[in-house]
């Protein structure tokens, strides 16, 4: 008779996922609805977006499009409305039926990506600190993470860093712009440098690119602008954080015919498809005209120079960012040595709920004393959070 499963010592979690454990955001979100405290830690916006979008939802709903499994690729209204997408804002052309492929927010994008183009012991590089699912991701897939790590103050790629750190096992770059959670927007410079790496040592590129219509100076260039990256990239965004609807869960990639393939290979087996009636209100949502998204990038300009002064004057060093929801500081100045410890003691000290960089990079003593705040919420909550936090 054999031993049942469970008086082996075999850990139920495998060992590819054991390292991650639960995110900080569950346990922060948990520590903010329990102390009542006023939550700057998760990135989701306290007021929804457009209310003529959500009535396209409903209207969906009730006019039965996409109440049933839709289209594995996603619905031909919103892969020709990504597809306008790209051409409008950054003149880049993709064919709506082989180019695109709608995917369960830009999470599933990003799994999908890289269990699709990695072989176990490939290498990736990618910035750090990571989106929490980045590392996980790569580990599910097998494959080794490598970072190039961005240190403030300044938090910009170290450029010989990346070339010295291309192996013959590196098969992928896996980069955010702008980045989460520094609030870093790489320059055309940089991008064109990381362009031309990628094309000298033949690399994939997957690039997150949720923030793209949250840039405070200059505007957003895609990747995949650059001369040889089209055929390379696969360029991934969301409707989640640009039309404040991060419930939803519609994401999207646009990449060339044999890279929509594979990704829609490894898609198709995640979630099959997803958010139906959604797809077609997120369809018109990206045809909002400029206003809105002037308007929309002009509101979180607001609330992110309120947020960065409310915290400089609580006398945290503040690293303005160029781009995204978040702003990362430095707490060494109010005497703080554990960016960890202090987001703990925070709800209890003030009635704030921050993030610490920390777990974001595998170099700890690179994020050790930063702490990330998230500004997508509603100026009076704002304000109220800055008054607290000045009583530090
Ligand atoms: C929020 C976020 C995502 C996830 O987007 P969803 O569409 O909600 O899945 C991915 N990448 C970055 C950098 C993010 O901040």
């Amino acid at each position: 008779m054999s031993a049942p499963a469970s008086s082996s010592n075999r850990p139920f979690l495998n060992r590819r996922l054991a390292a991650f454990g639960t995110t900080i955001f569950a346990e922060m979100s948990a520590l903010a609805s329990s102390t009542g405290s006023i939550n700057l830690g998760q990135g989701f916006p306290d007021t929804d977006g457009p209310a003529e979008i959500a009535e396209a939802a409903v209207r969906a709903i009730r006019d039965g499009r996409g109440n049933q499994y839709p289209p594995g690729p996603g619905v031909p209204e919103l892969r020709t409305a990504i597809a306008a997408h790209q051409q409008r804002f950054y003149g880049l052309g993709y064919d709506p039926d082989t180019e695109v492929l709608v995917t369960a927010g830009a999470t599933e994008a990003i799994a999908a990506a890289l269990l699709a183009l990695l072989e176990p012991g490939d290498e990736v590089i990618a910035l750090e600190p990571f989106y929490d699912s980045y590392a996980a991701c790569i580990a599910m897939a097998g494959a080794v993470r490598v970072p190039l790590t961005l240190r403030a103050p300044d938090f910009r790629p170290d450029l010989d860093a990346l070339r010295d750190a291309v192996t013959p096992r590196t098969r992928l770059l896996l980069l955010n712009t702008p980045h989460n959670p520094t609030g870093t927007v790489l320059t055309p410079a940089e991008l064109a440098a990381i362009a031309e790496l990628a094309v000298e040592r033949d690399l994939l590129v997957v690039t997150d690119e949720v923030y793209e219509h949250l840039v405070f100076e200059g505007g957003h260039t895609p990747l995949a602008s650059f001369p040889g990256m089209r055929e390379r990239t696969v360029t991934i965004s969301s409707a989640g954080k640009t039309f404040s609807f991060t419930g939803w869960k519609v994401g999207w990639i646009t990449a060339p015919p044999a890279l929509v393939s594979a990704v829609r290979s490894a898609k198709q087996f995640l979630t099959y498809v997803s958010s139906g009636p959604f797809q077609y209100a997120v369809a018109e949502a990206l045809a909002l005209p400029d206003s809105y998204y002037d308007g929309f990038r002009a509101d979180l300009a607001a609330k992110r120079d309120l947020l960065a002064d409310g915290l400089a004057d609580a006398g945290f060093e503040v690293f303005r960012p160029q781009g995204t929801y978040f702003i990362t500081t430095d707490v060494s100045p109010l005497g703080e040595k554990d960016g960890l410890a202090f987001c703990r003691a925070l709800p209890a000290r003030c009635g704030v709920v921050a993030i610490p960089n920390q777990v974001f990079y595998d170099d700890k003593s690179a994020g050790a004393t930063q702490v990330r705040w998230a500004f997508c919420k509603r100026t009076d909550v704002l304000q109220e959070a800055v008054n607290r936090l000045r009583q530090l």
